[in-house]
């Protein structure tokens, strides 16, 4: 049963499915709408349960599509995987977060943000340095950007990512595992890898409290990462009660359509303006 929630609610995840077709892009049209800048950061925030206080900011790109609209991230990041475009939208991403966590900064609100990044960018061992470098580029310490690991699928190569993980980790550079719980995250990562912070996957919060096996992976998750020295952020946080049952259990952050869902980047200042829980 819990196994068939997660499972469908994975497929439920992105916000055009079902509404729109899927259309198809080929390799070239995407390589193109990097380059003309047509990929979007949107932000969705993490607040502290304790207190509420906004702690940082997930990157989550967009397509914006002159003809088909925002596109979510489900329908191209496959495509840019496969072709190797990964690398060059990875960088372009996190360059332009960091340009706008720079920005948040000057205005008063020195907030930690986290990009997405795919196994594939963690084959390149020049990967680190160019962190360092953008880091260095936008004025951000290395502290104020978490990289979000998942692991999309087994990888010919496993050592060069540990390596690079640990290069970036050594470097102060906050790591989070990504979608922890589910098949893409594995406990063998918490032993070879120092990550910073561990993300529950929203198929393990989300209802959790009235679910007894939900709640046991939940609470295990949560023991095991404070043992390991670790963040807790739970993702998928959607209403009253998934805030008040993880709050209780001590989570330290949470994420998810109860506190904001991703917001474009002008509407951020406003947002952290108003925010109240
Ligand atoms: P993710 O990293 O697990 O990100 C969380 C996804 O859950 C986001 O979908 C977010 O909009 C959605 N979400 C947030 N709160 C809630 C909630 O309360 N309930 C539910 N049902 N969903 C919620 P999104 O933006 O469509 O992103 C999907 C996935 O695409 C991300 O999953 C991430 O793996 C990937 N992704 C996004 N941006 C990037 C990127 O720049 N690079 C890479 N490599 N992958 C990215
Ligand atoms: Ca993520
Ligand atoms: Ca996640
Ligand atoms: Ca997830």
């Amino acid at each position: 049963e819990t196994l068939k929630r997660i499972l469908a609610d994975d497929q439920a995840q992105s916000p055009a499915q079902g509404s729109k077709e899927r259309k198809t892009y080929s390799a070239e049209r995407l390589r193109r709408a990097i380059a003309d800048g047509e990929l979007v950061n949107h932000y969705q925030p993490k607040v502290e349960f304790a207190s509420g206080a906004v702690a940082g900011f997930e990157t989550l790109v967009r397509w914006r599509h002159p003809q088909d609209g925002l596109i979510p991230p489900d329908q191209f990041i496959p495509l840019a995987e496969e072709s190797g475009l990964i690398n060059e939208l990875t960088r372009s991403v996190l360059r332009t977060a960091l340009r706008h966590a720079r920005a948040w900064g000057d205005d008063g609100y020195p907030l930690q943000v986290a990009v997405n990044v795919s196994m594939d960018n963690l084959v390149s061992l020049d990967f680190p340095d160019f962190v360092e470098r953008a880091l260095g580029e936008a004025g951000i310490a290395a502290s104020g950007l978490l990289l979000e690991v998942t692991e999309s699928r087994l990888m010919k190569d496993p050592l060069t990512p540990l390596e690079v993980l640990a290069r970036l980790r050594l470097k102060r550079v906050g790591l989070s595992i990504d979608d922890f719980g589910t098949g893409h995250s594995s406990l063998a990562q918490l032993r070879d890898i120092p990550f910073s912070e561990l993300k529950i996957d929203r198929g393990f919060v989300h209802g959790a409290w009235r679910d007894a096996s939900l709640r046991a992976i939940l609470e295990a998750s949560l023991g095991m990462a404070r043992q390991l020295g670790m963040k807790t952020v739970a993702e998928g946080v959607e209403d009253r009660e998934d805030w008040d049952f993880l709050r209780i259990r001590g989570c330290e952050l949470a994420q998810g359509w109860f506190i904001a869902k991703a917001l474009p980047p002008e509407q951020i200042a406003d947002w952290i303006a108003d925010w109240e829980v």
